[in-house]
């Protein structure tokens, strides 16, 4: 769940906005070439400008912040949530009476896997099938691209040197955008279809 704040024309409004609505709302931003930038808490902030009267352009933005921000993300939390993006066959199951997420030998032990519940990084449908939420991808690719001390992005993929620091910001601030843009295009359809089945 997300808290959602729109900006419109006689200010802001506030409300929430369930994990399938945010998927859809990052969807359509999408399809309307709209900016979406990820947050390190797990949300995402779309941006676009219409224009006013006279001609003026209006910054207009849809803001999303996790009910359950993400938190730190360790290296060690970033492999097991990897694992249990990509693996097949990912579940809970039980050990010595207590919840633990599997998927072939791997295991997360009952203490994590009762923290990454907490935290709401994962969840799971009636079967018991085990996937990352919205907020933890999105979580998770906002780490993968923080800011360095250069002011570019962590990632390294951005190889331009830039001559100032307004520069180097416009760079990353565009990577980040065009990043943010390939992860709503490359959501399959199964995850799609498993947020909005939750
Ligand atoms: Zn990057």
């Amino acid at each position: 769940m997300f808290h959602e704040t729109v900006t419109h024309a006689s200010g802001e409004s506030r409300g929430n906005a369930s994990e399938s609505h945010g998927l859809l709302l990052l969807r359509r931003a999408l399809k309307r070439g709209h900016a979406i930038e990820v947050t390190p808490a797990g949300g995402a902030r779309i941006t676009w400008s219409r224009m006013g009267h006279g001609g003026r352009a209006l910054l207009r933005s849809i803001t999303l912040a996790p009910h359950t921000p993400v938190g730190i993300l360790t290296d060690d939390t970033v492999q097991d949530l990897n694992v249990i993006d990509t693996a097949a066959n990912v579940r809970y199951g039980v050990r010595d009476g207590r919840r633990i997420i599997t998927a072939g030998l791997f295991e997360v032990p009952a203490l994590t896997t009762a923290r990454y519940r907490a935290r709401s990084l994962v969840t799971a449908d009636r079967a018991d099938r085990v996937r990352l939420t919205l907020t933890a991808r999105l979580g998770l690719l906002a780490r993968e691209h923080q800011d360095t001390d250069t002011g570019l992005c962590a990632c390294g993929q951005i190889t331009a040197r830039p001559a100032t620091p307004e520069e180097a910001h416009s760079l990353t601030r565009r990577h980040r955008e065009a990043v943010a843009a390939d992860f709503v295009t490359g959501l399959s359809a199964t995850f799609a279809a498993a947020v909005a089945a939750s």
